[in-house]
């Protein structure tokens, strides 16, 4: 038998604020709201790990660029999305890095879609989200070499 709690109240629960000490007590009886509880407790463990993946990844990424290119690169480190926003030292343009990379198989925006008329801002995403750690540190291998090759 089906039962008609809302499912707000089913994710209150799961996440453990729910006041209500006698809907409480019925989530943790009825049997089709203890079903849909652990539903959605399976659901809020899976997020979890994969916001600590990203975390991870994103960590790992900002620290090997903040180590080999501090006076290269400069960028704050995101609180969400899968890109840094990174802003390449004049002396690096980024056309001419984007092209070189490019050679090398790494796919790097040039950048130029973010400048204006009046403003060369030589930045781009450098996104790192849908990569490991092993294919981020040999994607960042190349931009480091390729980076200090261009001084
Ligand atoms: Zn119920």
């Amino acid at each position: 038998m089906g039962c008609d709690i809302d499912d707000d109240i089913i994710e209150l629960h799961a996440m453990g604020r729910l006041k209500d000490a006698a809907l409480r007590e019925h989530l943790d009886t009825c049997e089709s709201c203890r079903a849909r509880v652990e539903e959605y407790r399976a659901w809020i463990a899976l997020l979890k790990k994969a916001l600590q993946e990203y975390h991870r990844r994103r960590d790992f990424v900002c620290d090997i660029l903040s180590r080999q290119l501090p006076d290269k690169i400069d960028f704050k480190i995101p609180d969400g999305g899968l890109a840094i926003w990174a802003k390449f030292h004049s002396s690096i343009p980024l056309p001419p890095l984007a092209e070189k990379l490019k050679e090398k198989g790494i796919i790097l925006s040039n950048g130029l879609i973010h400048n204006t008329s009046s403003l060369s801002l030589n930045a781009t995403r450098i996104g790192f989200g849908w990569m490991t750690e092993k294919e981020s540190a040999k994607a960042l291998d190349i931009l480091i070499s390729t980076v200090r090759s261009m001084k």
